[in-house]
């Protein structure tokens, strides 16, 4: 075994769903996708097709094919609130030889599934957070590697708040590191930010995700100048007439970050809601049907070959899809 030279082994451990990993091994890591919301596709999922394990077959031929592309680990940032299944993920991890890694937190409040919940005071949801990165998901010892919350509109919802102070806590007491869905076409991380350093959380432990949907360039200087990172995850999305800005735009904004001297603080994936991608085309929903063209593939087969083409280096490559996951995920 070839042993990591020790800046590599710095990085510290990652959860993943198959137990703790050194950080220097998670590699190409996508870091917001969604391999599937199981309980919600396997309702779909035509019973002559071989129910859940037609569906794990599925998925894993078509992860082996992501693997064989470069990636070595994704981000799967399905909430338990949009029916995660920590099973599925570990079943699906192991099979493929993908590295993943869970999340606990809540996509938006109020949630789009009954579970039960302790109560959605800040404590309740701390305690909650702590348990599922400390203890385990559900029934399992499987332990979430990240905290995600879903923040819908440019200001937080007082519950949506809760949430957010709820994650800082938790952060704060477990190592994990944060992603925020926040829409930054009307610069709402300017509105949260607010709230993070109330709490006195370090920007280094969170994510803007969805970024690019903005391509206000002063918007993202402004919070990667204070070390908050922003992850571009709807790129494909520019290329549809619905969705603005368009790809080119994006891209000029992910070119413009690293000439500034920020390639350090973005992340490169692409948002896709995976398990769609295995349903016939009329089971599929509208989540699905706006997914990237390639699916999984987009960033490897499109994102990066357009970025090199515009000059980005392959460090800057490297740095973004290799060592910036290594120092976000291995913080444990
Ligand atoms: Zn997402």
């Amino acid at each position: 075994m070839v042993r990591p030279v020790a800046s590599e082994a710095a990085g510290g451990s990652a959860q993943t769903v198959l137990g703790p990993l050194d950080a220097y091994r998670l590699g190409f890591t996508l870091a917001h996708e969604h391999i599937a919301d199981a309980p919600y596709y396997l309702d779909k999922w035509p019973k002559d097709w071989g129910g859940r394990a037609g569906l794990v077959a599925r998925a894993v031929a078509k992860l082996k094919l992501v693997r064989a592309a470069g990636v070595s680990t994704i981000v799967d940032l399905t909430t338990y609130d949009v029916w995660r299944d920590i099973r599925f993920l570990e079943e699906v991890s192991r099979k493929s030889g993908l590295n993943m890694i869970a999340c606990t937190g809540q996509r938006f409040f109020p949630p789009t599934t009954s579970v039960s919940m302790p109560a959605r005071t800040i404590d309740g949801l701390t305690e909650f957070f702590v348990k599922e990165i400390k203890q385990g998901i559900d029934d399992t010892s499987i332990k979430a590697g990240v905290i995600k919350i879903g923040i819908a509109a440019k200001a937080p919802t007082s519950s949506e708040e809760t949430g957010l102070r709820a994650a800082v806590r938790a952060s704060k007491a477990t190592g994990a590191s944060i992603r925020i869905h926040a829409r930054a076409a009307e610069r709402a991380a300017d509105n949260l930010v607010v709230i993070l350093d109330d709490e006195g959380l370090n920007p280094a432990r969170v994510s803007f995700d969805h970024s690019d949907d903005s391509g206000d360039l002063d918007y993202f200087l402004g919070l990667a100048r204070r070390g908050y990172s922003l992850s571009m995850d709807h790129v494909h999305r520019g290329t549809m007439p619905d969705f603005k800005p368009s790809l080119e735009i994006r891209a000029e904004c992910i070119k413009s970050l690293i000439n500034a001297g920020f390639a350090g603080k973005i992340f490169l994936s692409q948002d896709c809601e995976f398990g769609g991608s295995l349903l016939p085309e009329d089971e599929k929903g509208w989540r699905d049907k706006i997914d990237p063209p390639d699916g999984m593939f987009f960033v490897t087969r499109k994102l990066i070959p357009h970025l090199k083409q515009m000059g980005v280096s392959e460090r800057d490559i490297h740095t973004m899809t290799v060592e910036n996951p290594r120092a976000f995920f291995g913080s444990f």
